[in-house]
């Protein structure tokens, strides 16, 4: 390996790699391919994903019946958690960019499948048309919630498909709620209540993950207590993934560098920066792609950010490695 190989795994880690273009001779370095957990594809250009560095999304909220139409080919890779599931009156019924066709409404905690409005029925749905979380809204800011018991039967329903559930919080004391419940993941940061170290211990130790959506807060003093709760979750070990909540406002379609620079301030960096971006899950990497970064490497953590918004998708056969 030469100099700027070491520098650079020093840097980022052993996954990433000076590379060229076998086509094009462009030099720059590869990494594996790169991962939005929190998009809805309704809201954009998917097409437009690939050429901005991203290859696989997770959709965490769309029509579960067009999803099961389109299959699983293509890039980019496509996992989804099918409709919301909320309660009457709920997260986001009424939203304009909710259409009924991707909310389920649940009135009764009932485990017997096909009951109307059953916790059982909502989630055999979604399981049916091949999702692969399940998704629920805890929002006390937009409407009336799930109870405990009926939450309950919503995670236990999913636990019997193998799907782990996605909880959107938002409001005082959701983020307990999510966690009593035993709910896998957050869609959000938490960003309404600066949560209290018992919270963050729980969810660290239950292997909660969280998905960052550091940069979509117009309001100052939200932005400021998802990052403060970033930052005390990943300091103390928690499972960070990047997801930016693409299709909610108008930016760009790929890599958002500003949600790269809000994790690189919560201490999520470097190589951790690179794990929460290419981590696969909830399902396998994108098969035969890479991500290729042009131009010359970062020379600092500092760099890292802005960098990677140069990034794009290329066939893994496409980049000729530098370092041997
Ligand atoms: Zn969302």
């Amino acid at each position: 390996m030469h100099a700027d190989a070491f520098a650079l795994r020093d840097l980022l880690g052993p996954a990433v790699d000076p590379c060229h273009r076998a086509i094009t001779g462009e030099s720059g370095v590869s990494l594996p391919p790169l991962i939005d957990h929190h998009v809805h594809l309704h809201l954009i250009d998917e097409r437009n994903l690939p050429e901005g560095g991203i290859a696989g999304v997770l959709d965490l909220g769309g029509d579960p019946i067009g999803f099961a139409r389109r299959g699983r080919v293509g890039m980019p890779r496509v996992a989804y958690a099918g409709a919301f599931l909320t309660v009457p009156g709920g997260y986001p019924s009424g939203r304009s960019w909710a259409p009924d066709a991707i909310v389920r409404v649940i009135s009764d905690p009932s485990a017997h499948p096909g009951v109307p409005r059953g916790a059982a029925t909502a989630v055999d749905e979604q399981a049916s048309f091949g999702a692969s979380v399940i998704k629920v809204a805890l929002n006390t800011a937009a409407g009336p919630v799930f109870d405990a018991a009926t939450l309950t039967a919503v995670v236990t329903a999913a636990r019997g498909h193998g799907l782990p559930v996605v909880a959107h919080v938002e409001g005082h004391g959701m983020t307990r709620r999510a966690l009593d419940a035993g709910v896998d993941v957050l869609a959000h940061t938490p960003f309404t209540e600066l949560l209290e170290a018992s919270s963050i211990t729980q969810a660290v130790s239950s292997g909660q993950r969280w998905i960052s959506t550091l940069a979509i807060h117009d309001d100052a003093t939200a932005a400021a207590t998802a990052l403060a709760n970033l930052e005390a979750f990943a300091s103390a070990g928690g499972r960070v993934l990047y997801g930016t909540d693409l299709g909610n406002g108008d930016r760009r379609v790929g890599v958002i560098a500003e949600e790269l620079a809000a994790l690189d301030r919560a201490g999520v960096r470097g190589e951790s920066l690179l794990d929460a971006l290419c981590d696969p899950w909830p399902a396998s990497a994108p098969a035969g792609v890479a991500t290729f970064v042009p131009g010359p490497p970062p020379q600092s953590l500092d760099e890292v950010a802005e960098w990677l918004g140069g990034a794009i998708v290329v066939p893994s056969e496409e980049l000729i490695h530098d370092d041997h």
